[in-house]
């Protein structure tokens, strides 16, 4: 695993060099954004205690495999001292319920662990505001941090390579548009978090961006072209 300290809240970090997780910093320790694929929890757990904090709240962008993959083995370390928050929708999705109609695409595997809390935009997560980012999944939702205008966008955009939205295929990240449910509502959401002008855009796949507008720019005109 790789661990690049972002800036003094947040730390990001990497399994297989393109699938990110991250830590937020509070005042009672750590708010863990998304978990990667399995095999994860160790390393997250050590990732937290270095950075001098326990993970206290694992909340969830969405429920692909590729950030719910070590959700189950982080409980089962953590217990009852983490609380677990997953999007309403996508939190039904993993409960069995059909919340949409036809198939869904990406990996949905099997959860053991029930979310504690089904986040609502506009919710709070210590120092992150819930902002709905339907598209890539039903419930995909982005956090922004109220303390420095840190958008963490899961997976609305990618940014291996450049700044993409995932609403369509892109050679350096196929595996995003494949995996996205619905590329209207991805691309409206890619709007909706440009205009939340954030300082710094850190994501599921690829590396932070700071002053990240003009290339969120570039990339919602080439994804509406
Ligand atoms: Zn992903």
């Amino acid at each position: 695993m790789h661990t690049t300290t972002v800036t003094d809240h947040l730390i990001q970090l990497t399994r297989l060099r393109f699938v990110n997780a991250f830590l937020v910093r509070e005042d009672d320790g750590f708010t863990l954004v998304d978990t990667t694929i399995s095999g994860s929890a160790d390393d997250f757990i050590r990732a937290a205690q270095d950075a001098g904090g326990a993970i206290k709240r694992i909340a969830l962008t969405h429920g692909h495999g590729d950030h719910v993959g070590s959700l189950d083995a982080l409980k089962e370390r953590l217990g009852g001292e983490v609380q677990v928050l997953m999007p309403e929708l996508d939190a039904r999705i993993h409960a069995g319920e059909k919340v949409t109609e036809g198939k869904l695409p990406g990996g949905w595997p099997t959860l053991k662990t029930t979310p504690d809390v089904r986040l609502q935009p506009g919710d709070r997560v210590g120092s992150l505001e819930v902002v709905a980012a339907p598209g890539h999944t039903p419930g995909h939702s982005a956090f922004v941090d109220t303390r420095d205008r840190t958008l963490i966008a899961g997976d609305t955009f990618t940014t291996i390579g450049s700044v993409q939205v995932s609403n369509h295929f892109y050679w350096r990240f196929p595996l995003a548009a494949m995996a996205t449910w619905d590329k209207g509502k991805d691309l409206e959401s890619a709007r909706a978090l440009r205009a939340l002008d954030p300082e710094l855009l850190v994501v599921g796949h690829g590396g932070p961006v700071r002053q990240p507008g003009a290339a969120i720019d570039r990339a919602i005109a080439s994804a509406a072209g």
